[in-house]
């Protein structure tokens, strides 16, 4: 199984990050694929998953994810602030890296402070680098998913990607499906609470979903409280393979083909 989004570079994992890579490899986590969050983070995100001899296959992403988009107009970019040509220009250079393979996490969020308008301008030049590079996209999009189909209708990106941390309507599914994205599948479907979202995830066909954590965000039903990690992903296949009414091997199988196919991993 592929851990198709999980922020491994975050702090949280920097006591006993190879153990828990060992770990993960032992329990069938063979794989995780960390997206880029700003510009300041790439290089050392790189740096990790070049490291040789890894018990564990890592790629990354590189990108600008919304909430430091919005940080950027405070404080945590302001000295090295980027326009246009300088973000492009800086993004375009880490695209040419084997261990990247899509561009993300990026995309809108309404529930920031910034508003939706602020943030546009960075997402759409991500909108243009993947259909410049031919490469798939890591979207995070949260109260935002009327601006993001708008931005996808109108870029068509024609590697497509995938829609992080999915929760919402079969309808939504659908409509992200239609417009070559699949459907991350993470711990929002192990809380009985989120009906709408397991009814979501039990109608699309399992050729849509991948499989992720996101850890150290969206602990899993029953353990909330402590940061995530990658190897609770077998749990969200099993949770998936209950929802689903299908065996776990299938689900490995299929979400690690289709995560292998969208981000062409070999
Ligand atoms: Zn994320």
């Amino acid at each position: 199984m592929i851990d198709s989004h999980c922020h491994f570079d975050f702090e949280v994992f920097d006591d006993g990050r190879s153990e828990t890579l060992q770990q993960c490899a032992a329990a069938g986590v063979d794989g995780v694929l960390i997206p880029g969050t700003h510009p300041g983070q790439w290089a050392s995100l790189l740096a990790l998953v070049a490291q040789p001899d890894l018990p564990c296959k890592l790629w990354a992403a590189v990108g600008w994810h919304p909430w430091w988009v919005a940080d950027s107009n405070a404080d945590v970019e302001r000295e090295d602030h980027l326009n246009e040509h300088g973000f492009k220009e800086r993004l375009a250079h880490h695209l040419g890296s084997s261990s990247v393979v899509a561009i993300g996490e990026c995309g809108l969020d309404g529930s920031l402070d910034t508003p939706v308008d602020k943030q546009l301008p960075v997402f759409e030049w991500q909108l243009q680098l993947a259909e410049a590079f031919n490469l798939p996209l890591i979207l995070h999009a949260h109260k935002a998913h009327n601006e993001v189909l708008q931005q996808l209708s109108r870029f068509k990106p024609a590697a497509g990607g995938v829609i992080h941390g999915f929760s919402g309507s079969l309808e939504l599914a659908q409509q992200y499906w239609r417009l070559g994205f699949y459907l991350g599948v993470g711990g929002t479907i192990t809380y009985e609470r989120a009906k709408k979202t397991r009814r979501a995830i039990a109608g699309m066909p399992l050729d849509s979903l991948l499989l992720e954590t996101d850890a150290p965000d969206m602990p899993l039903s029953g353990f909330q409280g402590q940061p995530n990690t990658p190897l609770r992903l077998p749990l969200v296949a099993q949770c998936l393979a209950d929802l689903k009414e299908l065996p776990l091997t299938e689900i490995q199988k299929q979400t690690d083909q289709n995560t292998r196919q969208i981000f062409a991993l070999s």
